[in-house]
């Protein structure tokens, strides 16, 4: 998919650009390059604002234009501080960096108050009364068309002395609104006078109590671009049927008068010429066995279902973080899914599959028995102790971690069976293995507690085993471990799907709920990882041998009591299928 007109060929090439391209080949919107990324502050961000972030950002620096940063918070119940700064702390942590200051959308109100005023004015704009139920019935239905509220024709003079009113806080939520006077038997429903302007009497984040009324996002949102003199805003599909507002807004009021706006604002630098922005739409991004809706993200947190937003399991930016997600793996994930106008749902093994990819370049090897087994060495002294070498990455010279081999180590529960099924290849009685970097030993006495639990593997070593086989000899399976001596205790959180269902969505299966699966997150309190880990940092990644890709938990861990969360298993399900 190299695209002859894309300079760089290593950047995906899409129908956006391809738009792009063919606009600044002909000299539109004054051959910029302004984008935006719009997020609403009223929750977290997640995976697929991240495909609207690469495209919006990675848009301007592909083009040496520039991409806003814009709150839209036209809807100050559901907004707050908190996710305002979460959201730019996202924004940040992906590695983007917006254009100048961070906008609001509130930062206008006042210019989009007087619009508001000048439609009035221009009779395009009228105070509806109808409660809002009445004003469902007369909107019609996909096969009816609208009919006109009682309140169309009100004069000039009455609507603006209501909506002034409307404002000064005279009136109850829903007593009244404003609506954009423009066809009730529009096919388009959207296009059925909507409502551009609501009574809230609540206080906004931004804005403290002054307003009273708010805009409607389609109304808000077209002028917000204008205002930022943006030439390609894009968003997601769902808008489609909101295009002809968005342009019917912007015709309605005068050119003018919206450079004068931008000019008030000290928003239009003397080098450009100002042009209207233009919407286009392509497709969200769907990921299967997750929700990608702010509202369910929202209810899981709210009834406690996850531990907050930033839970591993959630599909949120800070939830992946705290997995162990790294910033190139979602943009490299956000590159390959590409761009398009038609719905799909992506395989989540493909965003396991980035983060793999890079882990396994980036992240050093170490050892975490996760369930604890002794095995005490009979043939192998305190004074026999040593200190072994091991490279800290198998193909990337990143140096060495020193292990500290002596007569007492510990291996994984689960590598060792009493009674092998055939093909086994780890340990068990008169079997040999060998320890990954170290000896091979065979397991000579098995010694168990009063239940009869195995809890202490009794073995011997073989001395001309380090690091080689002699000749001739067959050792099958290779484990992991750790030494007694030095080991750290680490609390290990092993995380799996959030959902077991791949659609949870699907209304079949009732309320999403429904899907979650119970196992999603297993706690591990005894595990001990090698000393080398002691120096580990907070969101420090580590390929923990057989076990999978771990990181350090940037909240809960400490020196002393070590917090691992498993990002993902070492088994690629996606090349497997796909590569
Ligand atoms: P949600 O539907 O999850 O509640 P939203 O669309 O209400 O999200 P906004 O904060 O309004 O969230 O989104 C900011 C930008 O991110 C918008 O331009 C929106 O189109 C885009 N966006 C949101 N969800 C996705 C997605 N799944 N894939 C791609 N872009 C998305
Ligand atoms: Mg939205």
């Amino acid at each position: 998919m190299t695209d002859t007109s894309n300079p760089d060929h290593t950047l995906p090439s899409h129908f956006i650009r391809h738009m792009i391209d063919h606009d600044l080949a002909s000299g539109k919107h004054d051959g910029r390059v302004q984008t935006r990324f719009p997020p609403e502050p009223n929750g977290f961000l997640h995976i697929g604002h991240a495909k609207s972030i690469c495209l919006n950002f990675g848009l301007a620096e592909q083009y040496q234009g520039a991409c806003n940063m814009r709150f839209d918070d036209t809807n100050p119940e559901k907004e707050s501080q908190e996710f305002i700064d979460a959201i730019k702390a996202d924004v940040n942590w992906l590695g983007f960096k917006w254009h100048g200051e961070v906008r609001y959308t509130s930062a206008y109100f006042q210019q989009l108050f007087d619009f508001a005023l000048q439609l009035i004015r221009n009779g395009k704009a009228y105070v509806c009364s109808l409660t809002p139920e009445q004003a469902r019935e007369y909107r019609g239905s996909l096969t009816e068309p609208g009919r006109n509220s009682p309140y169309r024709e009100r004069s000039f003079e009455e609507n603006l002395e209501l909506f002034l009113r409307m404002q000064k806080g005279e009136f109850a939520d829903g007593e009244h609104s404003l609506r954009a006077k423009i066809d009730m038997s529009s096919p388009n429903i959207n296009m059925r006078d909507p409502i551009i302007y609501r009574i809230r009497n609540v206080e906004h984040h931004q804005t403290g109590d002054y307003w009273k009324v708010y805009p409607m996002y389609d109304y808000a949102h077209c002028i917000s671009d204008a205002l930022e003199h943006i030439t390609h805003s894009l968003c997601t599909l769902e808008f489609e049927d909101h295009r002809p507002l968005y342009d019917w807004i912007l015709n309605n009021l005068t050119l003018d008068s919206l450079k004068n706006a931008c000019l008030e604002l000290g928003n239009l630098p003397d080098d450009i010429n100002y042009v209207l922005p233009e919407q286009t739409e392509f497709a969200r991004l769907n990921i299967n066995y997750n929700v990608m809706s702010k509202r369910k993200l929202k209810e899981l947190v709210e009834l406690g279902l996850v531990n907050g937003w930033d839970d591993p399991r959630m599909p949120t930016l800070s939830g992946l973080r705290r997995r162990g997600f790294t910033p190139a793996s979602i943009r490299r994930f956000c590159d390959i899914i590409g761009m398009s106008r038609s719905e799909s749902i992506v395989d989540v093994g493909m965003l396991e599959h980035c983060i793999r990819e890079d882990l396994d370049e980036h992240s050093a090897r170490a050892m975490c028995v996760l369930r604890p087994l002794k095995v005490t060495l009979i043939n192998f002294t305190d004074e026999q102790a040593q200190t072994l070498s091991l490279p800290r990455h198998p193909k990337r010279d990143i140096g060495n971690r020193q292990i500290q081999f002596g007569p007492t180590l510990y291996i994984d529960e689960t590598d060792f069976e009493q009674t092998p099924p055939p093909g086994y290849k780890r340990l068990s009685p008169g079997d040999e293995v060998r320890l990954r970097g170290a000896y091979v030993i065979k397991c000579e006495d098995v010694i168990r507690d009063q239940n009869g639990k195995v809890i202490e593997l009794l073995c011997s070593l073989d001395p001309a085993t380090l690091g080689q086989n002699p000749q001739g000899r067959k050792v099958k399976g290779v484990i992991h471990w750790v030494p007694a001596e030095g080991a750290l205790r680490a609390e290990v959180r092993i995380y799996d799907r959030l959902f077991n269902n791949a659609n949870p969505d699907d209304k079949a299966l009732g309320d999403f709920k429904n899907s979650l699966n119970p196992d999603s997150l297993q706690v591990l309190t005894d595990c001990l990882v090698e000393p080398s880990l002691a120096s580990a940092a907070a969101e420090e990644s580590f390929q923990f041998e057989r076990e999978g890709y771990f990181c350090v938990d940037r909240f809960d861990s400490r020196p002393d009591a070590l917090v691992f969360n498993r990002t993902v298993s070492l088994r690629d399900s996606w090349t497997k299928t796909n590569g």
